[in-house]
């Protein structure tokens, strides 16, 4: 085994690599970008090595720094994880011709694999069963549309080059094809540098089945089963799961065998992904299925098969790599259970899968598996870190395994709903609600699945009575911290909060909302809302709720769904007010907790004067501009809701 590796790659895939490496006694290298400075995967590893700027084409795909960074460190070999370097052949040259082993299958399989057409007419002489279509080098439009007449529409055009679903068009009428064709084109040249396309017939109730293969250095090659993935959105990948639903022993015979003959047909080493796409409009039939293309690196999705069948890829990976046979025989890898995998994701799916940003000031994952279940959530990332623009918005894999498909599709619904993320737009209801649908649910899945019932997976109902109320409640300030305390009756630091109610303006998308909170004789709360809201007391809450707040936002998690408030903070106002006035007023009740200023000292605008505490929280009072204290507040002094605290010297006009 190596000593010493290092990981050409960052995110989930990287700490998830780092893990298995120490397991085994591995020590580890991680490469980082000026935006990864703080990463977790930085932090797990043993050591770490800057690669460059934030961009990926000047840190994570730079193979030649990756090189140095290895030769550097004294690491033996490296992993590339997926995405990235990690099916570029000129890399793998370049990793051994450094000396050093790439974890993973040699250039030229990958060679083989890379190009989709080339792979299909490969695997077409290897005798396996291949996407009936046009596959061949000529590239004319006169001639792809008469092979697309040829082989009926609808039909898919693809980029040879293509991945992550992108390059794709389907045309379902002649007319539209040369359009498709311009617009497959366009985007595979922005995106792999290459505008070649092959034609394939659009397969009908497509479901995506693809079967996990390894293969060792000494000619061996097993598989372990399949997973389903017909969950998609654009093409990509939602929900994956192991086994597929419904497989028959006679589908699953042909389509493990084709595999690992694909595998053998090119002498495979390492974990590799055969993609078949299967017509499913007569249920599972073991004629009715196709080779699509081959991934000649770890999945994504590989937690389902590792789930399924005991196994730890990555310690197969390194095995293989460090020269030892498959871990296990084909007869000794066995099928048990079932597990589902869903990928967290920062994206807006009300707006398209819009991808999105931001700061993840609240992460967290349930902290047991459900009952009955295992689980795993595989993440490159804690609270207060950061998705940037730079890299895949992807936050964590969510994977759960039981004893069948429906205790862990149960599982997988409980773990999403106490799964609670804030801070920037995330799927997590949209996989909750594609979990609970009631085709996915009974196993009925083809690739259009999540495109015709998109409506409904992605629709949010707007915030109930409650829901606004707990909003209001925690931006009031009451009840904060520690978050798991119940809100509604932790009164502590609440004695000077005087009985009239307390107006807090709250913000939901384009709705402003005014609420009046007050404490009620017997120490409960009561929040009143204006129409169409009802006011709501404390004791009519079916449960505590679930919040997560910071400076400005208070989110209320319901299930898997997040609602996101923004609290316009009572402070700006009151700075603005103070510019006329000359004079700083308390923007709620509380205690003067210090005094960081002097009558007649000379202040400059920002400068902290005092602290108010108030609802347990400390708020800095600043000055609203340049000038002279007239008077300030006594330290100590218990202030009401617009008491001055700070008056300025009227400047002579
Ligand atoms: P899988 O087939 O393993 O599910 P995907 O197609 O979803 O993989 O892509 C796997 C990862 O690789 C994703 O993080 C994706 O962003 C990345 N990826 C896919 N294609 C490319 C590509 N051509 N260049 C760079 N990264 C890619
Ligand atoms: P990528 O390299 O982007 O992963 P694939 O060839 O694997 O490209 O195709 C991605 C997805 O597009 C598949 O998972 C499937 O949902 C759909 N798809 C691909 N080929 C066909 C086809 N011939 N008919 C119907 N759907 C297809
Ligand atoms: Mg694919």
């Amino acid at each position: 085994m190596f000593a010493k590796i290092l990981i050409a790659n960052r995110g989930e895939i990287a700490c998830r690599v780092i893990r298995t490496a120490r397991r085994l006694g591995v020590r580890t290298v991680a490469v980082y970008s000026d935006a990864d400075t703080k990463a977790l995967h930085v932090e797990m590893a043993d050591e770490a090595v800057h690669i460059g700027a934030s961009p990926v084409g000047e840190s994570y795909l730079r193979g030649d720094k990756i090189v140095a960074a290895a030769l550097a460190t004294g690491a033996e070999a490296i992993h590339p994880g997926y995405g990235f370097l990690s099916e570029n052949p000129d890399f793998v040259d370049q990793v051994v011709a450094a000396g050093l082993t790439f974890i993973g299958p040699s250039a030229a399989s990958i060679r083989a694999m890379g190009l989709k057409d080339a792979a299909k007419r490969l695997m077409e002489k290897a005798g396996v069963p291949v996407v009936p279509g046009y596959h061949g080098e000529a590239q004319e439009i006169v001639l792809l549309a008469s092979k697309a007449r040829e082989i009926g529409y609808p039909v898919l055009i693809k980029a040879r080059a293509g991945g992550g679903g992108k390059g794709m068009r389907r045309v379902d009428h002649p007319d539209d094809f040369s359009e498709a064709l311009s617009g497959a084109r366009r985007e595979a040249k922005a995106a792999f540098g290459d505008d070649r396309v092959l034609v394939e017939k659009y397969v009908d109730k497509p479901r995506h089945i693809e079967v996990q293969v390894f293969g060792d250095n000494f000619g061996d090659a097993v598989h372990l089963y399949e997973r389903d993935c017909s969950a998609q959105r654009r093409h990509q990948k939602v929900i994956e799961e192991a086994p597929a639903p419904d497989m028959t022993p006679a589908l699953r015979k042909a389509m493990t065998e084709a595999a690992v003959k694909a595998a053998k047909a090119i002498s495979y080493s390492g974990a590799g992904t055969i993609e078949f796409i299967v017509d499913a409009s007569q249920g599972l039939k073991a004629d009715r299925f196709w080779f699509m293309e081959m991934n000649t690196r770890l999945q994504v999705e590989h937690p389902v098969t590792e789930m399924v069948t005991g196994t730890d890829l990555v310690e197969w990976q390194l095995r293989v790599a460090a020269g030892e046979k498959l871990p296990k025989t084909q007869s000794e890898i066995t099928l048990s259970g079932h597990a589902f995998e869903a990928r967290i994701y920062a994206e807006d799916a009300a707006k398209g899968f819009l991808p999105a940003t931001g700061t993840l000031h609240h992460l967290r994952f349930p902290d047991k598996a459900p009952e009955g279940a295992s689980m795993r959530i595989e993440t490159g990332v804690r609270a207060g870190d950061t998705i940037s623009p730079f890299y895949d918005p992807m936050i964590a894999k969510l994977v759960v395994h039981a004893k069948d498909r429906q205790a862990a599709l149960d599982a997988l619904g409980i773990a999403l709903s106490q799964t609670e993320i804030a801070g920037s737009t995330v799927n997590t209801a949209f996989l909750a609600a594609l979990a609970a649908d009631a085709d996915f649910s009974a196993g009925d899945v083809d690739t259009g699945l999540i495109g015709r019932h998109q409506e409904a997976l992605t629709a949010i109902a707007p915030p109930g009575g409650e829901t606004i109320a707990a909003a209001a409640l925690a931006a009031s300030g009451a009840g904060a911290s520690p978050p798991s305390d119940d809100p509604w009756s932790s009164l502590a630091g609440y004695a000077h909060f005087h009985a009239a109610p307390r107006r807090t303006r709250l913000r939901y998308g384009e709705d402003d909302i005014l609420a009046r909170v007050s404490v009620r004789p017997d120490g409960r709360f009561e929040v009143a809302l204006d129409a169409p809201y009802d006011s709501v007391n404390s004791h009519d809450l079916r449960a505590t709720p679930r919040l997560a707040r910071w400076p400005g936002h208070v989110i209320v998690f319901e299930g898997a769904v997040s609602y996101s408030f923004l609290v316009p903070d009572p402070l700006a106002r009151t700075d603005e007010a103070a510019a006329a006035s000359g004079s700083l007023r308390a923007p709620m009740p509380g205690l003067v907790k210090l005094v960081r200023a002097a009558k007649g000292e000379a202040v400059t605008k920002g400068q902290p004067l005092l602290i108010l505490e108030a609802m347990k929280m400390e708020h800095t009072i600043a000055a609203s501009h340049d000038g002279v204290i007239a008077e300030i507040a006594t330290e100590g002094a218990q202030v009401t809701d617009g008491t001055v605290l700070v008056r300025f010297v009227v400047e002579a006009a």
